[in-house]
């Protein structure tokens, strides 16, 4: 619509609009309420007659068919599965089928939009403490990755999986059994983990517990990784 052609309202009559503006206890505004003041763009010639813009974009979308394509035709073409494409996160899962996840809260504290929820429990293995209710929102969920950053057992991981879709709000919380991705899935974004923090030997085998290695950031330079109980 042109700023012409824009509906103006008629003012109200008087005695209502005085009994709306004493009624809103803003008597300043009665003026301008009853004589609004419309801000209109004058259009030059060629704006009336439409033909020079209407030209100019056929001749910019003529121009667009015979360059390379900048955008991807999702679904159709998919992202490529790179070890640093930040997908949703998962929990890793040992080749013994347990979490390595010792439900130690970091990531659950550091989380800005508070997307997981833990609930710990006991264990009667050596770690003592391990998960007995993972859950995270995935509505919630920015992938931004902190928890990636902040857990210091490699348990969490931002997947190459960045599909998330669901037809009610419970299939987007997921559960321990949703969440758990063996390690093998997760092998390269293990390595890229460890290469990009610079936390620990890059070369060290991703599959393998966070153990014996060498922390490389400078703050633990030359002290060993303790020694993983899983
Ligand atoms: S990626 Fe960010 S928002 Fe999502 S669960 Fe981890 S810390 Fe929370
Ligand atoms: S920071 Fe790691 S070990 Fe701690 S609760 Fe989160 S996933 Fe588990």
């Amino acid at each position: 619509m042109s700023p012409e052609s824009a509906p103006v309202l008629p003012p109200p009559a008087a005695g209502a609009a005085s009994a709306a503006s004493a009624a809103s206890g803003a008597p300043r505004f009665a003026a301008a309420v009853a004589n609004p003041k419309v801000m209109r763009h004058a259009l030059t010639t060629n704006e009336k007659l439409f033909v020079g813009p209407f030209l100019k974009s056929l001749l910019y979308t003529f121009s667009r068919m015979f360059k390379k394509d900048i955008t991807r035709r999702y679904p159709e073409q998919k992202m490529e599965n790179k070890p640093s494409l930040h997908g949703v996160p998962v929990l890793v899962m040992k080749e013994d089928g347990a979490p390595r996840c010792v439900a130690c809260g970091l990531c659950e504290f550091v989380c800005p939009p508070r997307a997981i929820d833990i609930q710990p429990g006991e264990t009667d293995r050596p770690i003592e403490r391990e998960p007995k209710s993972f859950v995270i929102d995935m509505l919630r969920c920015i992938e931004c990755s902190y928890c990636e950053e902040v857990c210091p057992e490699e348990a969490i991981v931002m997947s190459t999986d960045y599909e998330v879709v669901g037809r009610r709000r419970e299939d987007f919380v997921w559960d321990l059994k949703k969440l758990l991705k063996p390690i093998a899935q997760l092998k390269d974004r293990i390595a890229w983990v460890r290469r990009t923090y610079r936390r620990w030997d890059s070369n060290a085998d991703a599959s393998a517990p966070p153990e014996g290695g060498v922390y490389r950031d400078p703050r633990w330079a030359g002290k060993s990784k303790p020694v993983d109980h899983h």
